[in-house]
């Protein structure tokens, strides 16, 4: 396979197509309808005739030599012979393959072909730093939550296809729950690019004091495609499995919210830096009397994990 890449592991091998190849085979209008006509039905293998009537091409005497040519990377045959040769065969059949199902979602997120932009929509809380009015707004396929007096703020990508799918006033929580599965996919170990696995550390940024704990950041990077992201310490611990418990019966929805909105609404909130090399801190949520520590590590995860009554 020229280009591509096999590695073997015990138990475990791998071949890998390289993209240029891979890209290649999607230049073709055929090949996108036929992507597009099992993306309709993605949990069922469709046979040959039937994926061929959804397939609605001029050219049809090519069909087959597309559907083959997909077939492999984009396209997985299923079940006996595939149906091409037995007509009435309807246990064998094609389907998409993890990358055939993402060129299909990437059709519909709209993330090669949309643009979209969202005017500023008021969020109805307040900046934690200044107090000033914070808002969302959406441009060059990012949500922003930001503050219209001190302008900071916390930038994610959004898919530019999904905001159709909301009223302009769903949208904060539609861009919140968002944030929280982008996180979740990163606290996880996942990149968020290539699905590769990702490596966390605790890094303190240059000038950070304790008093300013948002240059408490964990950097995550991909051993793949070498992709850095970031988060606040403090998104690390509020996303923690108990730290979620303790604010859902507070009455905080961590899926829903953005996490500083509910930092702002909490009695108490601090991070405290434990050392400096390495580096180590603990963050702080108290709230009607009662509180959850969480210790964040040298490597960005959450170690010692404490729910705690207030005055502990
Ligand atoms: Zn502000
Ligand atoms: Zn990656």
């Amino acid at each position: 396979m020229t280009g591509g890449a096999s590695s073997e592991k015990s138990g475990l091998s791998v071949e890998q197509q390289s993209p240029e190849e891979a890209f290649e085979l999607l230049a073709n209008e055929v090949r996108v309808e036929i992507l597009r006509g099992l993306g309709e039905t993605p949990d069922e293998a469709l046979g040959f005739s039937e994926l061929h009537d959804r397939v609605d091409v001029a050219d049809s005497g090519n069909f087959n030599y597309h559907l083959d040519r997909l077939v492999g990377s984009f396209v997985r045959r299923v079940g006996g012979d595939g149906g091409r040769d037995d007509a009435d065969s309807t246990t064998g059949g094609y389907e998409l393959t993890h990358a055939g199902q993402q060129v299909v979602g990437a059709m519909y997120a709209g993330t090669y072909t949309a643009k979209a932009n969202v005017e500023p929509v008021s969020v109805g809380w307040n900046c934690l730093l200044c107090g000033g009015e914070m808002v969302v707004e959406y441009a060059d396929e990012r949500a922003n939550f930001w503050c219209s007096t001190c302008d900071e703020g916390a930038k994610f990508s959004f898919p530019p296809g999904a905001l159709d799918q909301f009223e302009r006033e769903e949208l904060p929580e539609a861009f919140a729950r968002w944030y929280h599965h982008l996180m979740t996919r990163l606290f996880h170990g996942f990149c968020g690019v290539c699905s590769g696995r990702m490596d966390g550390e605790f890094v303190r940024l240059p000038g950070g004091t304790e008093e300013n704990p948002q240059t408490s950041l964990v950097e995550f990077r991909c051993r793949r495609c070498e992709t850095v992201a970031t988060a606040a310490a403090e998104t690390l611990a509020t996303f923690h499995p108990v730290a979620q418990g303790f604010f859902a019966e507070h009455g905080f929805d961590v899926s829903a919210r953005h996490p500083t909105q509910m930092w702002g609404e909490l009695d108490t909130f601090e991070t405290v830096v434990l050392s400096e090399d390495p580096h180590r801190a603990e963050v702080r949520f108290g709230h009607e009397g009662e509180a959850v520590v969480a210790e964040v590590e040298p490597d960005a995860t959450v170690g010692r994990v404490e729910r705690r009554s207030a005055g502990d």
